[in-house]
């Protein structure tokens, strides 16, 4: 923990000299940065039910993120980038910027969506597509919602204790133990990253069992209607597969059909869709990179950090810069994060 201040607060500290000496803007000329953001959400709501710090950024600090980027770059929609890609080339002296949004979060479409309206920046949302419009949660938000409510139920010494065995019991005793509640939730969740579905699904099944905890019947995904409205306003849709699963995990004709079905589904929808895809999980083989090639998208993007140049280093896996809130808070922070500060600390 106190490791992990020292971290942070030393790259408060960098972030801000850096930004004071203003190299950033040179850095990024003749740049693209796509940012990559997940959910918007007011602070009560963070509060209220477990959102993973990786995974949001408060809405009244996203509105600040847009003036910022708004100052200093010209943001460009997908489409437009894939143009000047394949025309005349990014300007030398530009720097250059596209805000993609993963999952389709109904809090991107009740927080995000406005204040992208007011301050006219476009912007685009890969959306798995089975799951617009649905009640279903994905799996780590089911997971971080029982681990909550372990937590709240038991304190935090004695949910910490009782999730040692429960992962014990499954052969997944291997947890690190952070020292809050919060930590923990964050650490199992990534560790099960690299479980198979089903061992996850039987862990979210105990999990249930031990809290007695239902999964509230909230919607989580927006519907095809509010897609629709946003198109209105400046917001393209990209595909994200059908189901959001892993596309490594997949055979080969699931894949093919992930990423056909998915692209079909949004134009019949009607929205603004643009034919670039994203890899639930930002996972791809050069394999998995042809078939998307093959299905007639123009680009793909991953997680991997970095910005692209003149001409994209792989047009299948495109890098993107995240973004979340306990890294980007303020202006220092997240031309820090732009430029590849947090590199430097996670080493
Ligand atoms: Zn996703």
């Amino acid at each position: 923990m106190l490791h992990r201040d020292i971290k942070s607060s030393l790259r408060g500290v960098v972030s801000s000299v850096y930004y004071a000496t203003g190299h950033f803007l040179s850095l990024f000329k003749g740049r693209v940065l796509i940012l990559m953001y997940h959910r918007v959400l007011p602070s009560a709501e963070v509060v209220q039910s477990y959102v993973q710090a990786g995974m949001y950024v408060q809405n009244d600090i996203f509105e600040r993120q847009l003036r910022f980027l708004k100052r200093h770059f010209r943001i460009l929609r997908f489409s437009e980038l894939l143009d000047i890609w394949e025309g005349k080339g990014l300007d030398r002296d530009t720097r250059y910027c596209v805000l993609t949004f993963d999952d389709g979060w109904r809090d991107n479409y009740l927080y995000a969506y406005p204040a992208l309206k007011e301050h006219r920046v476009p912007a685009t949302l890969f959306l798995p597509t089975s799951l617009v419009g649905s009640g279903y949660w994905l799996w780590s938000d089911r997971m971080g919602y029982l681990l909550k409510a372990l937590f709240d139920t038991e304190g935090e010494r004695e949910g910490r204790r009782l999730l040692r065995s429960l992962l014990a019991e499954s052969g997944r005793g291997k947890l690190t133990a952070p020292d809050s509640a919060g930590e923990t939730i964050d650490s199992v969740i990534e560790q099960c990253k690299a479980l198979p579905e089903g061992e996850i699904e039987s862990l979210i099944g105990t999990l249930r069992a031990k809290t007695g905890a239902e999964i509230p019947g909230k919607r989580r995904f927006l519907t095809w209607k509010e897609a629709r409205e946003m198109s209105e306003g400046g917001i393209s849709f990209g595909a994200h597969s059908c189901t959001h699963r892993i596309l490594t995990a997949l055979s080969r004709d699931e894949v093919e059909q992930e990423a056909a079905d998915s692209f079909e589904v949004l134009r019949r929808e009607g929205v603004d869709s643009v034919p670039v895809f994203c890899y639930p999980d930002g996972q791809s083989t050069p394999a998995i990179e042809r078939q998307i090639q093959a299905a007639g998208y123009r680009a793909a993007v991953s997680t991997t950090f970095g910005f692209e140049g003149a001409i994209p280093q792989n047009r299948f896996r495109l890098r993107r810069i995240g973004i979340h809130n306990d890294i980007s808070r303020t202006a220092p922070l997240l031309v820090g994060r732009m430029a590849g500060i947090h590199r430097v600390f996670t080493r």
